[in-house]
């Protein structure tokens, strides 16, 4: 049997969630062989990272690929969507997989396999999203757990989406769940409240961009985040809140961990980088999402929540709708596709603005990209980390280069981007997907359907919170 092929890269600075060392490491096939001084070592690829930071693959946990909604389709499919990850720096996404009427929970991973193939760049994964929480769907829960997809996620809000649940059926979903050893992932916001905002708002005229966030208030998604703590308390079950936005979010998840109550929250890099300010532009339809992009202090209040830890990572909501279609909110909020297209620039976004910056550690950087979505969501130590027997995705960084964000100097499919004209430091210069050299320079080098699906079990005790990495240098 042929050896496998080995690759070198020398002299770079290694990150992890705990450490930045100077360091060789050494990749035998997809997996990552030593990591250590090995100077007299030799491979059948050697490079050069003198200069250069060492990241484990980033992840993205939060991506909708192929995704129907408010009357359109995401531009980004398992080709296009994994092809700007990879550029990205990230080698593994999990996707949403919606339950359409009448259909079978474990057709949600069967769908995204045939999305997949053929198509897909780097390693994939799978949320199910129950939608029509029917008896015969609560019966299926463990069987996507044993599939490898423990992760499911509901709406409380987008009820004329037809994709609402409520709380009744929460808790029943989060019992099954707990039983299969899986995790409820929530679209938190209180739809009440939002739909009798806009009805009021567009009764009286009010229907510009900024009227979307008016109508979503923090306190919309404080109380549906109220309500679903509660549900977790009751049922001892596992739960993650998406994309959290508000000041107290933060807050309430630190007092729910306190009383033992099993939750952990993630936001997204628009919350960390745009305020409402945006939506007030001519061109605000570009940054309504939901929940929307808030005030100054709840910015640095999520900041806050990535210092002390009661954020635990940071993922894109990647929800890449055209420009025609974000188009069709342009005189009537409620009538655009909520989502921004985020996949590509989060690394880089989060180091500029984070690292370079000086709000960030290089730890805490590669915990909330890698290492804390890998462990939350059941990967480690196959991905997230560079140690000897994981899987060898690694992205290589200079970090002083200098560039500026975007539509053409990015690489996503939507024929715009809301990162126009954002001054970069630091830049992807090489990016491994098990072994393989996908990115190289501007060069895509991966081959279509080349992206394998990652098998995902979660562990027993969750994540430690409140973990306040590493102190800032
Ligand atoms: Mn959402
Ligand atoms: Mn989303």
């Amino acid at each position: 049997m042929k050896a496998p092929k080995t690759t070198l890269i020398r002299g770079g600075k290694v990150v992890t969630g705990e450490s930045v060392l100077k360091q060789d490491l050494l990749i035998r096939g997809e997996i990552i062989a030593e990591s250590n001084d090995l100077s007299g070592c030799r491979a059948d690829l050697e490079i050069d990272a003198e200069g250069l930071l060492v990241f484990p693959g980033a992840i993205d946990t939060h991506v909708h690929f192929n995704d129907e909604f408010m009357g359109t389709k995401s531009v980004h499919d398992f080709f296009t969507g994994t092809r700007a990850a990879a550029y990205g720096g990230v080698t593994s996404i999990i996707d949403f997989s919606n339950q359409a009427p009448k259909e079978s929970l474990l057709s949600t991973i069967k769908n995204k396999e045939e999305e997949a193939l053929g198509k897909a760049l780097v390693d994939w994964g799978v949320h199910p999203v129950i939608t029509q929480p029917y008896p015969e769907t609560l019966k299926e829960i463990p069987l996507v757990v044993e599939k490898g997809a423990p992760t499911i996620k509901c709406y409380m809000t987008y009820r004329e989406e037809g994709l609402m649940i409520e709380d009744d059926d929460l808790a029943s979903i989060l019992k099954q769940l707990k039983k299969a050893g899986g995790m409820l992932m929530l679209h938190a916001e209180d739809n009440n409240i939002i739909e009798s905002n806009v009805s009021e708002m567009l009764r009286s005229g009010k229907t510009s961009p900024i009227y979307h966030a008016r109508s979503r208030p923090p306190e919309a998604e404080n109380k549906a985040i109220r309500r679903l703590l509660r549900t977790a308390e009751k049922t001892g079950g596992r739960i993650f809140i998406v994309h959290m936005a508000t000041e107290d979010g933060v807050k309430m998840i630190a007092a729910a961990r306190d009383k033992g109550i099993d939750v952990l929250a993630e936001t997204c890099t628009h919350y960390l980088i745009f305020t409402d300010k945006m939506l007030e532009r001519e061109d605000g339809i570009k940054w309504i999402c939901s929940p929307p992009l808030r005030s100054n202090s709840v910015r640095d209040a999520l900041w806050e929540g990535i210092h002390n830890g009661g954020i635990s990572m940071v993922s894109s909501d990647d929800a890449a709708y055209s420009w025609d279609a974000k188009l069709l909110g342009a005189k009537r909020f409620d009538k655009c596709p909520n989502g921004i297209p985020g996949i590509e620039p989060r690394l880089n976004l989060l180091y500029s603005e984070g690292v370079s910056k000086g709000k960030l550690s290089l730890p805490r950087f590669v915990e909330l990209i890698a290492v804390a979505p890998a462990e939350i969501f059941g990967m480690a130590p196959k991905k997230g980390t560079l140690s000897p027997g994981s899987d060898a995705d690694i992205v290589l960084f200079d970090p002083l280069k200098k560039w500026t964000m975007n539509c053409n100097s990015l690489h996503m499919a939507a024929d715009w981007s809301a990162y126009e004209g954002i001054k970069i430091t630091g830049k992807i210069k090489k990016v491994f997907s098990r072994g393989e050299l996908i990115i190289d320079g501007e060069k895509c080098l991966a081959e279509k359907g080349r992206g394998r699906y990652i098998y995902r079990k979660l562990k027993k005790g969750t994540f430690p919170f409140n973990r306040k990495a590493v102190p800032l240098k």
